[in-house]
């Protein structure tokens, strides 16, 4: 089956810094990485590596050639991806020497997309296919409709959380994916979420997955994180991957937090993300 991914596409710059900087501090960082990434290209690479045939959905501005190309070298069909006149996204990541970060985000081309383009780039999709996005582009909520009208899964990361863009996607999710604070946040706004099934990842503590009345906690591995920079995204697009290739949702989540606890080894975003070798090799260790 195929994963439709309608996500953003960023120029990432990630600085190291002796810690996060308070308002009003100037930082002199001690490192700097370039490289792709936005939670939709994030994703979309994770699915890729893991197995699955995926479809990225989105827009670069006139300088975001590299951007597709680099989504292109990672296996991900990038020919639903349009140029706009507006820059390419890009974000400034600060990360901490405890893997900590603090993210600033220019959402440019993410935040144009076209409902024409989305639907002519579904125009093939069907039941058992999946419908993955997270809050950097535009038209969610379209696309999620469109997705359901064609039996599709619809899997929604809410980050960054936002309430409106939340409640205009939920009656037609199946798959909610949040991380704690997001997690929090939509309890204190909305209390308990009934219709999709609902994943809430922790961090270090692991993930839980919420359905039908019961729960599957899946802890983390232990590592030594070096960049946490995407976790949820890795988490999210290896899940996606497990899933379509077969997995049940014990096998699914143990599969994604053991792609997470490899990234979280490793510097940058996309460039973190590991295969299914790796994350295979990773579990037979482990096993
Ligand atoms: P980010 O915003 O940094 O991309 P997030 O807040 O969306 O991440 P997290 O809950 O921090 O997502 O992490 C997602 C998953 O990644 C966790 O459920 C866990 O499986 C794995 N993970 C994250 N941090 C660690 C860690 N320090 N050690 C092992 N696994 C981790």
């Amino acid at each position: 089956m195929t994963v439709y991914c309608l996500g953003s596409i960023n120029a990432d710059n990630v600085y190291s810094v002796p810690h996060l900087p308070a308002p009003g501090e100037t930082l002199a960082a001690t490192g700097l990485f370039r490289g792709l990434g936005g939670k939709g290209a994030n994703q979309s690479v994770a699915a890729a590596l893991g197995g699955a045939r995926v479809v990225h959905i989105g827009a670069v501005g006139p300088d975001g050639r590299w951007a597709v190309d680099r989504l292109a070298e990672f296996g991900v069909d990038t020919a639903h991806v349009v140029q706009s006149d507006h820059p390419t996204g890009h974000a400034i990541i600060n990360v901490a020497p405890d893997g900590e970060n603090a993210i600033v985000i220019f959402p440019g081309a993410n935040a144009r997309q076209d409902g024409v383009r989305i639907e002519a780039a579904l125009a093939d999709a069907g039941p058992g296919d999946t419908l993955l996005m997270q809050n950097e582009t535009s038209h969610q909520a379209e696309a999620a409709a469109l997705a359901v009208g064609r039996g599709m899964h619809v899997v929604y990361s809410a980050a960054p959380f936002d309430l409106v863009a939340l409640g205009a996607v939920l009656p037609r999710l199946s798959l909610l994916v949040l991380n704690a604070v997001e997690a929090a946040q939509m309890r204190s706004a909305l209390g308990e979420v009934t219709g999709p099934e609902v994943i809430v990842t922790d961090g270090a503590n692991g993930a839980t997955w919420y359905f039908d009345g019961q729960c599957i906690a899946a802890p983390a591995f232990p590592v030594k994180p070096m960049d946490t920079t995407g976790a949820g995204d890795c988490f999210i697009g290896s899940l996606v991957a497990a899933l379509d290739l077969g997995k049940d949702r014990t096998g699914a989540l143990r599969y994604a937090t053991a792609a997470a606890a490899i990234q979280v080894t490793r510097p940058g975003t996309t460039d973190a993300m590991p295969t299914l070798a790796e994350v295979r090799a990773f579990l037979t260790e482990r096993a």
